[in-house]
């Protein structure tokens, strides 16, 4: 059975202390490790500090928001997947729809990300999701599975099945417009068995999808009831603790 997860994506927001007090105030509300794993995906100064403390915490991880698509050298101001790892990270954010906008990540360079990130033992959240004008068209479905095919398919089935999706419509994000639990399930049924037809039945079942877009307190039971929804990559809501934790709470399973 797959996994369900709530990730948090922080952005860049929150000073160091801020971020503490945030993590350390949503650790305090959970006295059992949560239905699944929880993420939080932070800003690359305080993956430490952040590490330090979930790492007590059975069931909730460490994630960083990006990487740098080669692994080491003369790339000023880059953070590498070995850097990650050596403080500490699980998971990874790879592709949001922020990265591939305002810094023209391409799907090569993504596919180099998700390649760097599984060899070094990281999990690549791996973003997609279509802009409103392609929605309005009612291409959405074959635009997020270019994103996948440009950027994932080149992958072994053993390196396919270490992936987490995050179906994220990019006119969801930070809007305040969330995808309905239709629209969600009807995107994840159509990745889930588009993974089918390229690997297997198997993986495709065994591969988490999350869904990201303005998903808060009140709209993610409905969302995470859906089949083929398996929890949430959360912005804005996840820098709330009480808010995040009531997200964590209508996990699944
Ligand atoms: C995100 O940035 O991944 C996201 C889903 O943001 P928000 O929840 O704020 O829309």
């Amino acid at each position: 059975m797959r996994s369900f997860i709530v990730a948090g994506n922080w952005k860049m927001n929150k000073t160091l202390e801020e971020g503490v007090a945030l993590v350390r105030d949503v650790l305090a509300r959970f006295d059992q490790p949560p239905p699944g794993p929880v993420v939080f995906a932070v800003p690359f100064p305080f993956l430490q500090a952040i590490g330090a403390l979930v790492r007590e915490r059975p069931g909730f991880y460490l994630a960083a928001q990006n990487c740098h698509h080669e692994e080491k050298g003369a790339y000023t101001g880059e953070v590498s997947a070995d850097m990650l790892v050596s403080v500490g990270a699980q998971y990874v954010i790879v592709g949001h729809s922020e990265r591939r906008q305002y810094f023209r990540e391409s799907h090569e360079q993504l596919a180099k990300k998700v390649d760097l990130a599984l060899s070094r033992g990281l999990t690549p959240i791996f973003c997609c999701g279509e802009p409103l004008s392609v929605r309005e068209r009612g291409n959405h479905v074959p635009y997020v599975a270019r994103q996948l095919r440009a950027s994932l398919f080149h992958l072994p089935e053993a390196d396919l099945s270490r992936l987490v999706i995050a179906y994220e419509p990019v006119w969801a994000i930070g809007t305040g417009k969330t995808a309905t639990a239709a629209q969600a399930q009807e995107m994840h049924a159509a990745l889930r068995s588009l993974l089918a037809r390229r690997y297997s039945p198997e993986v495709a079942q065994a591969i988490p999808i999350l869904y990201g877009g303005s998903c808060n307190a009140q709209n993610a039971p409905d969302l995470f009831q859906q089949p083929d929804v398996d929890g949430g990559l959360i912005g804005g809501a996840s820098l709330k603790a009480e808010e995040f934790a009531a997200i964590i709470r209508a996990m699944r399973r």
